[in-house]
């Protein structure tokens, strides 16, 4: 019996299958960033986490694959043949530090595995005298292109992974936010000397803080964008900056001490730092003269459009660039960062739009309020088969931005899912939220 299943290595897509076997998929926790992408794209949600792993729900998961590729890692990409009826539970996932060594696979007859298949073990469940296939889970429609624009750079990915972690040096660090310690935000300048890192705008990278967690294991990696341009953030030097948030009150509001985003706020010129990636493929800016960029963010989601400005800017004599359009949104005035060095850029070379949500004696305004005030200067850039859309920051601000987006375009005779079609398969929608 010929039956298709998952993993990205062509040997792997298509075998007979074993009597009593079956392909489970699986994420590796020693390499997995924690970035949130593939529980985000999985269509069946068959992906979820806990402070310490992400896991694959065997019944669920048919091994559409769609979770692959936008993995930066490629963490994601791991496949065990297992017994059907000893499949790797969740309990088991999440209490990983790494893959554990294959399952012994006995012969047919044996141990009490069945004979022959009936049908394709595509998803068992991993819940004894459950149903073997997982009732159907409503596919959620992903909001975010799987490609980058065409005029795109060609990205270098997992040049340094955990094992061979490459070191920086710090070479600044400015707070950027003048509000309360819950705003703390950091420009911080990570130089790498004579080993290459190369980077685009739009690509992000990893810190491997140093000390171990509550349970004796090294702390996982943090991955932060880069918020300069591909020529570093002091151009010819082999360096790159970061916008770093410290993290003092939970996403509850409850207080804590984020582990990474204080070692990192905290950092002094001269200290070193365990660096893995660089990481992305897909959220990456167009190049070719003409092309417009809509950028919609919140606090450090400001990094990835700082980084892409940038570069524009630094082009602004030598290429046509299209129309730059950025929304962005912070409590205040005081908490936005990169605020005075935006105040300066020309506006005939980019749209700046500024929503601050609690200024005292004035209305709450959020991006999207923003968006709506804009709308007839938006929906022209969506229709225009040039332009790429950025939105990077909260998780909070998608359904907001989603939606104002969809109330733009109702004005203009194309609807928000043919758009959206159109947009990703080009690869001109992009989302990073966390
Ligand atoms: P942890 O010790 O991991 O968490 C402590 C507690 O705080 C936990 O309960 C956790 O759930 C909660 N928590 C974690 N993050 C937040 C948060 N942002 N707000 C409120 N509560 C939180 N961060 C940046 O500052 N700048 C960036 O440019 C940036 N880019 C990112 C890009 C991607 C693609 C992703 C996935 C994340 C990015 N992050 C960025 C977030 C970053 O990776 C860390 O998650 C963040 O710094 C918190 O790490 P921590 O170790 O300090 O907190």
């Amino acid at each position: 019996m010929e039956r298709v299943h998952g993993g990205s290595d062509p040997h792997f897509m298509t075998e007979t299958a074993i009597a009593g076997v079956l392909r489970q998929h699986l994420i590796d926790p020693e390499i997995c960033i924690r970035c949130n992408t593939c529980e985000d794209t999985c269509p069946l949600k068959a992906i979820s986490h806990d402070s310490r792993n992400y896991v694959v729900d065997v019944s669920v998961c048919n091994a559409c694959n769609a979770c692959i590729s936008p993995c930066p890692t490629g963490a994601i990409d791991n496949w065990r043949d297992v017994p059907a009826d000893r499949t790797y539970s969740l309990a088991e996932q999440f209490s990983w530090d790494d893959l554990p060594a294959p399952r012994e696979l006995a012969a047919p007859g044996q141990t009490g595995l069945p004979a022959t298949v009936e049908e394709p073990v595509l998803a068992a469940s991993s819940t004894p005298g459950a149903a073997p296939f997982a009732a159907p889970v409503a596919a959620v429609v992903a909001l975010s292109a799987t490609v980058p624009p065409w005029s795109a750079a060609h990205p270098y990915t997992n040049l340094h992974g955990p094992a061979d972690a490459t070191v920086a040096t710090v070479v600044g660090n400015h707070k950027l936010t003048d509000g309360p310690r819950e705003s703390d935000t950091h420009h911080i300048m990570l130089d790498f000397g004579a080993m290459p890192f190369p980077v685009l705008e739009g690509q992000s990278l990893g810190i491997l803080p140093p000390g171990q967690d509550a349970g004796g294991r090294k702390h996982h990696a943090r991955q932060y964008s880069i918020a300069s341009p591909r020529n570093g953030e002091r151009p010819g030097y082999n360096n790159v900056s970061l916008t770093v948030k410290r993290v003092t009150l939970d996403h509850g509001g409850v207080p804590v001490t984020g582990v990474c985003s204080n070692y990192l706020c905290d950092l002094k010129v001269g200290d070193k730092v365990n660096v893995i990636g660089p990481f992305g493929t897909t959220f990456l800016m167009p190049n070719h003269p003409g092309s417009n960029i809509l950028m919609i963010c919140t606090g450090t989601g400001s990094a990835p459009m700082r980084a892409m400005t940038e570069y524009r800017r630094r082009l602004r004599d030598k290429v046509a660039g299209g129309k730059l359009m950025l929304f962005f949104g912070a409590r205040t005035q005081q908490e936005l960062p990169y605020f005075g060095p935006l105040m300066k850029l020309p506006r005939d070379f980019i749209d700046i739009n500024l929503a601050f949500s609690r200024t005292p004696d004035a209305p709450k305004r959020y991006v999207q309020d923003l968006l709506r005030e804009r709308a007839t200067d938006v929906a022209a850039l969506l229709q225009d088969a040039n332009t790429a859309v950025y939105v990077c920051g909260l998780k909070s601000m998608e359904t907001g931005v989603v939606e104002a987006l969809q109330a733009i375009l109702s004005g203009t005779g194309v609807t928000w899912d043919a758009w959206l079609a159109v947009a990703r398969r080009e690869g001109r929608v992009h989302f990073e939220t966390y």
